[in-house]
């Protein structure tokens, strides 16, 4: 029985590389344990030789219909694709609930970047703009990678109830001393709400959470480290990384605004960016 469901990681390998830069659905573990501990270990090719040398494939895991799914990315030579992003948000259509017609509502939703079903990569937002009642609105359609279709309600739902549970957070966070002057210090005291509402409460799923807060920046940095670490991180991880980074950024002298500038031997101006303060930096042309 083992051998049956046991991946073939020299054949998802191969896949992934077949498919350079897109995720591929590795494998469905029966138990969560088994996928993040792959999810792990791909990247740095942790007995796992199919994947060698480490760090030329990304993974992932996530919930799947059947188990938790591992998704691997080949992302070896140039041009990095762009990291996962910790949320997505899209237009969709909220015609209420009752059975009768109410009209047509646009609403920005923040939800998870993973399909419901298999965990697959959610599609980028494509915006259409259509007439109804007489006035034009605009919304957002998507196709998902892994064929399964998110339907507006449904993606509704998942946002409202990811807002609740930010919201409930941040109630109780009033009485919270949290340092509002320093750089991320919201999202610190909210890291730190959540963390006393769910316990084991992960750096991913508080990444996700940051960023329907609309602590974006600080979405993308934890998703970005809890992703080059390659290991567990919780979301008390999170908030001290957090409280570091922002320091780091306080006191860099190394970099103008994220960027170091300097002049190579050829005479090239260069721009790298910087490591301390790991701002988001539009590569110059
Ligand atoms: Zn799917
Ligand atoms: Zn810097």
């Amino acid at each position: 029985m083992a051998a049956r469901i046991a991946p073939r990681h020299s054949e998802i390998a191969r896949r992934a590389r077949a498919a350079r830069g897109n995720w591929v659905l590795a494998a469905v573990y029966p138990a969560a344990d088994g996928g993040q501990s792959a999810a792990r270990r791909i990247p740095r090719a942790e007995r796992m030789p199919a994947y060698h040398p480490p760090g030329t494939y990304e993974a992932y895991d996530a919930r799947h219909d059947d188990g938790t799914a591992v998704w691997v990315r080949y992302t070896a030579g140039l041009p990095k694709p762009a990291p996962r992003p910790p949320a997505v948000t899209y237009r969709v259509c909220d015609r209420g609930t009752s059975r009768s017609y109410e009209g047509v509502r646009i609403v920005a939703v923040t939800v998870s970047p993973d399909c419901p079903r298999c965990g697959g990569p959610r599609g980028s937002a494509v915006p259409y703009r259509f007439p109804e009642d007489g006035e034009w609105y605009v919304a957002d359609k998507w196709k998902n990678g892994c064929g399964h279709t998110d339907m507006y309600a449904a993606v509704l739902a998942e946002g409202r109830e990811l807002a609740r549970f930010v919201a409930d957070a941040t109630l109780a966070l009033d009485d919270e001393a949290s340092d509002e002057n320093e750089e991320f210090g919201a999202a610190v005291a909210l890291l730190r709400a959540l963390e006393k509402k769910q316990r084991f409460l992960t750096a991913r799923r508080s990444a996700l959470l940051l960023a329907v807060a609309g602590h974006d920046e600080a979405a993308r940095r934890v998703e970005e480290e809890r992703t080059s670490t390659s290991g567990r991180m919780s979301a008390r991880d999170a908030a001290q990384f957090l409280v570091g980074l922002a320091a780091a950024r306080a006191s860099c002298t190394d970099c103008d605004g994220g960027r170091i500038n300097y002049q190579a031997r050829d005479s090239e101006f260069v721009s790298l960016r910087c490591g301390r303060c790991r701002r988001d930096v539009v590569p110059r042309a």
